[in-house]
Formats: structure tokens, C-alpha cells, sequence
């Protein structure tokens, strides 16, 4: 038998319907919040990722997929969202738009070649939101509270925010070379990768796992001595409209998240509940003011954020929130006698007019099919035999109850606008 390529899953079932749940739940949010859906390919030109992510990123030095295809061009399957959205507003010329800022989401699966564990998967979903042009600080308190409304909207209780700043350029140029500074006499003990990053992006020694618990970490400059008046300005006023939201935040000087091209604000939204796991980041973002620049675009300011939808899942699971409830069809249609081609007609005319309906296509006796009313967890259920064919009036039950109806065709979709409040 041939099975899924590891580190990847199937959905159905249950995890279909809250897969679906979430998605709707997160582009009615976006809706209210006045953000585009934005689809970008699955696969863009390597180059991209490499220019884009950052060539010191995990992501891109271990984890892509990357394949040449039958052009003999390099290609890669998109391991974050934003630079394919980067690369589509500089192509698609948004940056021209009258309607600045330009804001827009997607939802979209995600691929790299990570050890699969709890939580790491090598295909993963992502939501996520990118703001383009404004250099406001409310844009980033605004993005800010997007994923911490979504998950309070779902029920969550247990997150926490981090936030930190980075700074401007200037200031973050500081900051690498106190660290440079720092680092400099004990490079020896810190592990490869670090010794990599000291020499590429000394900042992202202090995202490193296996150096997090050395001493000489902990006592590593702060950011925070190093940002100039006009970066400083720019956090307290991130905190300060965080503040008027009602979001609080822990401010967390080692957060540096792993992608390079960061500058001032950045956040993480953490499931901080005692044995959740070690996967506990369920969202992650900030502003990266230099990106679009660098691939090839107008000087523009942009903040976003991704969140998983995997790890929000195990969240939901581990707080014990349902998201679907009991969930069945309103009516289960049983056709008898020689009825089906009537019975087609009324599950189809009930199925326009909103109702979620299904019927018999096992050609089951009646106990059979009542049996399968009660597994679809059906509302009603519609009897059609011939009697109901020739008079014309149908045989109704509520599943529940028992209570018997009779009603005549021409009425039916009165009878259950009343009895059923249809989804919009
Ligand atoms: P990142 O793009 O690495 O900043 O990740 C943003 C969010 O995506 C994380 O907080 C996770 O929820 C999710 N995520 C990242 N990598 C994976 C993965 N390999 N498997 C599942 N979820 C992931």
C-alpha cells in the first residue's frame, strides 16, 4: 500500500468540518477588519525564497523543497507566505493603488523539510495577513490583534504575546556589533549553526535552541539599550495602542524571530498552557520595512503575521473547545415504493432554498434508513412513497420527537423556513 509522504496528513471527518470552520471564521474576521483574499502560487523561482526569506533562515539553508523543472528552471515550494505575496504586490503594481495601506490575507498550505514531531509538520496550513505602505504604528497593533481576536473568538484562554522591537537600521546595526562585541571570546562554545549566524546575522544567535540556556546568552546585550529615540518612539507607541486595544503582552528582549528581514516590531502568540508541548508558538510576525525593496520594488513598508492552523487545532483540543457542536444535515429524504425520480426533485428544490439535505442512494428498506438518518444526525426526515408521489403531500418527522407531519408540496418550504434557521 502506498501511504502519505512523511510529515504530511490527510483531512476528513471531523477535522475537515473544523478545518473548514476555522477558515470561514478567519475570512469573516477579515472581512470586518477590511483585508483582500490574496492567493499566491504553490511554487515560485527558488531565487525568491533565497533573496526574500534570507539565506541565514533555517528555512531556506535546510528545509525547501526545491525541484528543477522541465524547462531546467530552479524551483521551490513555498515554505512561508510572504514572500510570494511580496514578490505579487511588486508584479501586480499595488503599490500604485489610490487605497493605501494595502492589506490582504491568505490562507495556504506551506512546505519544508523538517523533522516531523507534534506539532512540525512538512506540509502545514498558514493564515496569515501582510499590511504594504504604512508606516503607522497603530498598522502594527492592528495586526497585532488579529490572531489575538481570532483565538479569543474561538474560546482560547490560554495565549500569551510577546512582543519586542528590533529597531530601524541604524539601531540594529548597533546592536549586531555590541553583539558581535559579546559573542566575540566565547565563539568557540556556541554550536555550529551559531557560529554560522555570528558571522551572517549575529541576532539570530539569540533564537538558537541549543545555545538558549548558556549563560552567555542571557547576559547578551538587550536590544532595547540600543534602540536610537526615533525607534523607541515607534515601540511605545505599538505598546501604547496595544494598550487601548485591551491586548496585553509580555515585551520579550531575546524574541528575534527567524527570518531576516525584520525591523522594529515583532511578535509571537505562544499557547501558554502546562504540558501543551514544545510546538507552542502558534503565531508568529512583525514589520519588515526593507523587504519589498529588496525584491525589486518601490521603497514600501510592510507587517504581517502567520499563524498555524495545526498547532491552533491541538490548542482548541487541549482547552476542550468544540468548534462544531452537534453538528447533522435537516432532512434526510427517504424515498419508497418507486419514487426516486420525484425524490430527487424535492431534495434538489430543498437543497436550493438553503436547506443541508441528503437521501438514499443505497437502495436501503426503511428500517435501513432511518438508521441512517439518525447517523447523519438529521433534523427531519421526509418519507416519499407513492401515496406522498400521487397526493402530492408529504410525510415530515422531527427525528427528535417523533411528531408527524403532513404537508402539502407547495407549503414545503415554508414549513421549514420556519422550523429550520438556515446558515447564511
Ligand atoms: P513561521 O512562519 O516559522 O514564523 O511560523 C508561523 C506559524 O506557523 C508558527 O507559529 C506555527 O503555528 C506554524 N508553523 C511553522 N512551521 C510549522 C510546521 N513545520 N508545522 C506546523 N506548523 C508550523
Amino acid at each position: 500500500m502506498i501511504q502519505k509522504p512523511k510529515g504530511t496528513y490527510d483531512v476528513f471527518d471531523r477535522e475537515g468540518k473544523k478545518i473548514l470552520y476555522l477558515q470561514k471564521l478567519f475570512s469573516s474576521l477579515m472581512e470586518k477588519y477590511n483585508y483582500e483574499y490574496v492567493r499566491t502560487p504553490v511554487f515560485e523561482m527558488s531565487e525568491l525564497f533565497h533573496r526574500g526569506v534570507g539565506d541565514t533562515t533555517d528555512i531556506v539553508t535546510k528545509e525547501t523543497y526545491d525541484f528543477i523543472d522541465r524547462g531546467g528552471r530552479g524551483m521551490t515550494l513555498r515554505p512561508e507566505g510572504t514572500a510570494g505575496v511580496v514578490r505579487s504586490f511588486i508584479e501586480n503594481k499595488m503599490y500604485g493603488r489610490a487605497t493605501q495601506p494595502v492589506k490582504v490575507w491568505y490562507g495556504e498550505t506551506m512546505y519544508r523539510y523538517e523533522r516531523p514531531q507534534s506539532g512540525r509538520y512538512r506540509e502545514f496550513y498558514q493564515l496569515g495577513v501582510e499590511v504594504f505602505g504604512s508606516t503607522d504604528p497603530m498598522i502594527d497593533a492592528e495586526v497585532i490583534s488579529i490572531p489575538v481576536q481570532f483565538y479569543q473568538l474561538l474560546g482560547l484562554k490560554g495565549i500569551k504575546v510577546h512582543i519586542n522591537s528590533l529597531g530601524d537600521k541604524e539601531s540594529r546595526l548597533a546592536y549586531k556589533n555590541a553583539l558581535l562585541e559579546h559573542f566575540k571570546p566565547y565563539l568557540d562554545t556556541l554550536c555550529e549553526d551559531c557560529k554560522e549566524r555570528y558571522h551572517k546575522n549575529p541576532l539570530r544567535i539569540l533564537d538558537c535552541k541549543i545555545d538558549a540556556d548558556k549563560e552567555i546568552m542571557k547576559n547578551a546585550p538587550k536590544m532595547q539599550d540600543y534602540l536610537n529615540e526615533e525607534s523607541k518612539t515607534y515601540y511605545e507607541n505599538v505598546k501604547k495602542y496595544l494598550d487601548s486595544l485591551g491586548i496585553s503582552y509580555i515585551e520579550t528582549p531575546n524574541l528575534v524571530r527567524g527570518l531576516d528581514y525584520y525591523s522594529h516590531t515583532v511578535f509571537e502568540v505562544e499557547a501558554s498552557v502546562e504540558g501543551f508541548g514544545s510546538q507552542n508558538v502558534l503565531c508568529g510576525g512583525g514589520r519588515y520595512d526593507g523587504l519589498v525593496e529588496m525584491l525589486d520594488g518601490p521603497s514600501t513598508p510592510g507587517v504581517g503575521f502567520a499563524l498555524g492552523l495545526e498547532r491552533l487545532l491541538t490548542a482548541l483540543e487541549f482547552e476542550k473547545i468544540d468548534l462544531l457542536g452537534e453538528s447533522g444535515i435537516d432532512i434526510y429524504v427517504i424515498p419508497m415504493d418507486d419514487t426516486k425520480e420525484y425524490t430527487i426533485r424535492i431534495t434538489n428544490i430543498l437543497r436550493m432554498n438553503g436547506f443541508n439535505v441528503d437521501t438514499d442512494m443505497m437502495n436501503r428498506n426503511i428500517k435501513g434508513n432511518f438508521k441512517q438518518a439518525d447517523r447523519l444526525n438529521a433534523k427531519y426526515v421526509m418519507i416519499i412513497g407513492s401515496e406522498e408521489l400521487n397526493s402530492q403531500i408529504l410525510t415530515i418527522k422531527d427525528n427528535k420527537t417523533q411528531e408527524e407531519f403532513k404537508i402539502k408540496e407547495e407549503n414545503l418550504i415554508d414549513f421549514f423556513d420556519e422550523k429550520i434557521e438556515v446558515e447564511e
